[in-house]
């Protein structure tokens, strides 16, 4: 009975890791002061996690930027044009070229999401969400006929620089299948899956190395046991383990799956010649008995059963009682004990949350205190449950103080949901007739103009925060400095031609966390940072409790901004699904519940803004996509789920106010339906870098409402002129019928400059005037 784990973060307590990137990257320091923070962060956190228990420490789990961009390039996965010579080892430079482009000139959108775009010189690899969890990987590209060549062995490097420390280490790899079905091909229609043959050699010597070198376990991560298998990729497992079990003995492989269970891959998971298999009982505990009863008494069982991806404390009661029904059936040396996943996907310590109040913080656990946690469970089948008694009356005493506990459960909060009906989510009239008393009331020019909310986060606008942050203004004289900003904003947006207005979201430190300040039943962190990519990282706020309103959020400054102006104010808010899909959420209480208590304490938002004189209200759900079940089985049921709390959000108002919601970085085809049965007035879409490509799935569908498909790529440093984005609009308007079609930037402009936003904007209203008079 072993406790172990899967993987830690990387970034460091204090970011260690993304100031050393960003000193390096901005030339400020050289690639040895990089490696050696590297190296510091790896051994602080061995040891951090031998402290804690653990008597497996995962090694070559960390990384300079991203593990699937080291596999790629350990493997010798690198396109021409990076400067890599064939056969040779790969430079930083190369690394960062792959990650960043060529002079790291990838860019984040205005929430710490991925956006990699062309650049001038090499482009960076595409980034794309892992799995579904917020963390972004780079997605290798390969070729047909690729050949692949180990460019170095940085598994045994690290192996071999833990033992030499004297922590007991297992190495991680990224499994060769799930490797190759995370990457894509350069060419269309190629199938990454061909070239396992050729890729097997090179995992085939790092695993002879590993053992050389004398691990005796070798973690393999296939996630990709946990999708949607198509049976080519069925075939590929079984012949990526028949070859690779056999190469390396004495070493055994504990094939290793996360973010759900195996279901109907079970079988195939269980005939692999591995030695070990890991299973995520968090996610899916329902997996153990069969796995328990269809397992050969020789393979080792890794329990997940501490969850990698929230901030809760485990109730160990229940997770000791998973843990003994498996010792009931198996030989304690055949267990193991582990997180569900890798802790990549935690805040670091608990310890230094100081801010928080002692009860919340009594409920909770990052990764240092999950791993005791593992550590905790192991003893207990070692030594007996009495052995660890006091550790599991503890956790008892929290999971009761948190179930009893008022803060948690507002009798209001599930009063209005169980009184919620189907017609809350219903507005009062379809869309066409919407659509005449929209254009009653707004009376808008053809092809009107409007932006996606926040102008410019310049220094100043982040100073004049931190020092009303640090008590260094007043709340008066901060205010007083808001309202000048957005009288400005106000008054040249009118001057730029602007047909709808917003007035910038100057007061917003982040879509989020600035509505989770005004809801009850969130707390803030300190240091909750998670790796969104790279040197990015993201504190979710963390909803503990049930969500209300107790104020409007945003009717003040709205209210303001339209007193400005005779032109409409368009409202901004961020909508139930994206406010919890970038949050972490309570587990005490199904996910569809929170989200829908958020939605009703919108909705009243929604209401309070038509009340105060608003005429159009923009609910932003960039994460609508996000949120999509693994499994193409689960996904209608979130689906249907998702809209309706958007509808529950959006419906309370009369027909002459318009709903606007806005998403970016989706693929649309898939879910098109469903975008359609939100029912905006309009959406608001993010079309510039693909030329209008993303458009196509609303014109296949014969989409029914308002769209602005975004004509500026906000993404880069670059001022479109008003030739391109009238091109664009051309465009749009041969897929959706010019009266429906907004015009706007791809997404909001926080992190462009205002030297940027004015000529583009004026350009942007350039075009879509140059249109109206055509017309
Ligand atoms: N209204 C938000 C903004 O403009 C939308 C951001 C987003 O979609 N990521 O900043
Ligand atoms: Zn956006």
């Amino acid at each position: 009975m072993t406790a172990t784990n899967l993987g830690f973060p990387r970034i460091g307590l204090k970011r260690e890791l993304k100031s050393a990137l960003e000193s390096f990257w901005a030339g400020k320091t050289p690639e040895s002061d990089l490696r050696a923070t590297a190296k510091m962060l790896r051994q602080r956190h061995w040891a951090l996690q031998r402290d804690a228990g653990i008597e497996r420490v995962p090694v070559n789990d960390f990384s300079l930027y991203d593990h699937v961009l080291d596999t790629a390039c350990a493997v010798g996965a690198i396109p021409d044009g990076y400067g890599w010579q064939k056969g040779g080892p790969v430079s930083l430079e190369t690394y960062f070229t792959l990650a960043r482009g060529e002079r790291g000139t990838a860019e984040a959108c205005a929430h710490g999401h991925a956006h990699a775009h062309p650049a001038k010189g090499a482009p960076a690899l595409e980034m794309t969400k892992w799995f579904d969890t917020n963390y972004h990987y780079l997605v290798p590209i390969l070729r047909r006929g690729q050949d692949f060549a180990a460019t170095g062995f940085p598994a045994v490097e690290a192996y071999e620089a833990a033992t030499r420390a004297g922590f007991p280490a297992r190495p991680v790899l990224l499994g060769p299948v799930s490797f190759l079905l995370l990457s894509k091909m350069a060419e269309e229609g190629g199938d990454a899956l061909d070239l396992l043959p050729g890729l097997l050699p090179v995992y085939a010597e790092t695993l002879k190395r590993l053992a050389a070198a004398g691990a005796r376990w070798v973690q393999m991560d296939e996630p990709c046991l946990v999708l949607d298998l198509s049976d080519k990729a069925r075939r590929a497992f079984a012949t990526a383990y028949d070859t690779l079990s056999g190469i390396a003995a004495p070493l055994s492989l504990m094939l290793t799956t996360y973010f759900g269970g195996l279901r109907e891959n079970l079988d195939l998971a269980l005939a692999l010649p591995v030695h070990g298999l890991h299973l995520d009982l968090v996610r899916a505990p329902e997996q153990l008995a069969p796995a328990l009863a269809k397992a050969p008494p020789r393979l080792a069982l890794s329990l997940g059963l501490v969850n990698g991806r929230n901030v809760w404390r485990t109730d160990l009661r229940a997770a000791f009682a998973l843990l003994r029904e498996a010792a009931s059936e198996r030989r304690a040396e055949t267990l193991m004990v582990a997180p569900s996943c890798s802790l990549l996907h935690s805040p670091i310590d608990l310890e230094g949350e100081t801010a928080l109040d002692p009860e919340l913080r009594g409920w909770m656990a990052f990764a240092r205190q999950k791993l005791e946690e593992v550590a905790i469970l192991a003893r207990g089948l070692r030594e007996g449950a009495p052995a660890i008694e006091a550790a599991l009356a503890e956790s008892d005493a929290a999971q009761e103080s948190r179930r009893a506990s008022p803060r948690l459960n507002d009798p209001a909060v599930a009063a209005r949901l169980a009184a919620g009906t189907p017609e809350d989510a219903r507005r009062a009239s379809p869309f066409p007739a919407r659509q005449a008393a929209q254009r009653a009331r707004l009376n808008l020019p053809a092809f009107p103009t409007t932006t996606i909310g926040s102008f410019p986060q310049t220094a100043e606008v982040r100073a004049a925060r931190a020092a009303r942050k640090r008590g260094e203004t007043t709340q008066e004289e901060y205010e007083a400095y808001l309202r000048a900003q957005i009288e400005e904003s106000v008054r040249w947006q009118e001057e730029a031609g602007i047909d709808m207005l917003v007035h910038g979201e100057f007061e917003r430190n982040d879509m989020v966390e600035h509505f989770a300040e005004f809801l009850e039943g969130y707390a803030f962190t300190r240091n909750g940072w998670v790796q969104s990519y790279g040197s990015r990282c993201v504190k979710p706020p963390v909803i503990f409790g049930d969500v209300s309103r107790p104020a409007p959020m945003t009717v003040r400054w709205s209210a303001y901004a339209q007193s400005l102006t005779a032109l409409p104010m368009k409202g901004m808010l961020t909508g139930p699904v994206t406010m919890m899909q970038w949050a972490f959420v309570r587990d005490d209480v199904p996910a569809a519940t929170v989200r829908r208590q958020l939605a009703y304490a919108l909705r009243d938002e929604v209401a309070d803004l038509e009340a105060a004189g608003i005429a159009a209200v923009q609910i932003d759900e960039p994460a609508i996509r996000e949120g999509l079940p693994l499994r193409a089985a689960d996904r209608a049921a979130y689906l249907r789920d998702a809209v309706e709390c958007f509808r529950i959000a959006a419906s309370a108002v009369q027909d002459r106010t318009q709903i606007h919601t806005h998403m970016c970085y989706s693929e649309f085809n898939d879910i098109i339906g469903s975008i359609a049965d939100m029912d905006a007035d309009v959406i608001s879409i993010e079309t510039a870098r693909s030329r209008m490509e993303l458009l196509e799935a609303f014109a296949e569908f014969a989409y029914p409402n308002e769209i602005g498909p975004g004509v500026w790529d906000i993404h880069a440093p670059r001022v479109p002129d008003a030739e391109e984005m009238r091109n664009l609009l051309q465009v749009a308007a041969q897929r959706i019928p010019a009266e429906r079609l907004w015009v706007n930037p791809d997404c909001g402009l926080k992190t462009r400059g205002w030297s940027e936003v004015r000529p583009a904007i004026a350009n942007m209203v350039a075009a879509a005037r140059s249109l109206r008079v055509r017309a």
